[in-house]
């Protein structure tokens, strides 16, 4: 049988698009380059040369298992974060996007040095990335899971950069003290979780994604404990949903912290909160 890249590409967009995948050319392009070791231009410039059968398989199986909303990242096993890749699997959240603003608005505080703990770090993506982007910074990553744990640790590996990682039950078992404390905690309401994209709920870890009744749990569990591991100027960060700035804020100005700052993401929408504890 003889195929082209193009005619190969067409197939599975088209199967994509069939079962309603919403990204269908993207995903059928990005899954194709991932086999064949290209880049976007082959489509276009190459896309009459032939594909091997050990490629045809491959991308007929990768295609079927997208279809079925396998998301893209499992697919490929990474996703990129802040310029960086990240091996993800179940075990992890999926990095996204949004949480680069979490990242960037540290960075504009974190200096030389200083002492980060990221709790719930999941994949790690944040506390490497600040680690990666920093100089002397010590890290220490905490997460109630030891299989996110491993993966964090993969990654820590992978990118060359050393961190610690903690299994804990948030502050349960974090010692010391730190400048800056980040998190990106769970916080989807749990009545909201059925309705979320297939991907998401069917394959991020639900765990990564619950934050109780009224998905705040996490950032009342963590402004509770965090002072008692800020240095006096300390700084706390959280990602939270679009809608959880104000609630968020009030819990960090009563628990004393000030400066508190609500952030917006690039679809201007709320994304971030940080405070100055004790400052
Ligand atoms: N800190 C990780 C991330 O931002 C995991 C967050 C989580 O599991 N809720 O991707």
């Amino acid at each position: 049988m003889r195929i082209t890249y193009k005619e190969l590409y067409e197939r599975g967009r088209a199967l994509l698009e069939e079962g309603q995948i919403k990204d269908a050319s993207l995903d059928a392009r990005l899954l194709l380059e991932e086999i064949c070791g290209t880049g976007r231009n082959d489509l276009l410039v190459h896309g009459d040369r032939e594909i091997t059968e050990q490629q045809y398989k491959c991308y007929v199986n990768y295609i079927e298992r997208r279809r079925n909303h396998v998301p893209l990242q499992h697919i490929l096993g990474y996703q990129e974060f802040m310029g960086l890749r990240f091996q993800v699997n179940g075990d992890v959240l999926i990095p996204r996007q949004d949480t680069e603003t979490l990242v960037e608005e540290v960075m504009r505080n974190l200096h030389d040095g200083m002492h980060i703990l990221d709790m719930c770090t999941g994949s790690g993506c944040i506390l490497l990335s600040l680690l990666r982007y920093s100089n002397d910074c010590v890290g220490t990553g905490c997460d109630i899971s030891e299989k996110a744990l491993q993966a964090a640790r993969e990654n820590a590996r992978a990118l060359g950069l050393e961190a610690e990682f903690v299994q804990s039950n948030l502050f349960e078992k974090v010692k010391g003290k730190y400048e800056i404390i980040v998190s990106n905690p769970p916080y989807i309401a749990s009545g909201e979780i059925p309705g979320l994209m297939e991907e998401v709920r069917n394959y991020d870890p639900l765990e990564a994604l619950d934050g109780g009744e009224d998905g705040l749990r996490f950032y009342r569990e963590i402004i509770k404990s965090a002072g008692e591991h800020l240095y006096p100027g300390g700084m706390l960060f959280f990602e939270i949903g679009f809608d959880q700035g104000k609630d968020v804020s009030d819990y960090m100005r009563q628990a004393g912290y000030k400066e508190v700052t609500v952030c917006k993401d690039l679809s201007g929408l709320d994304r971030v909160v940080s405070g100055v504890y004790g400052g």
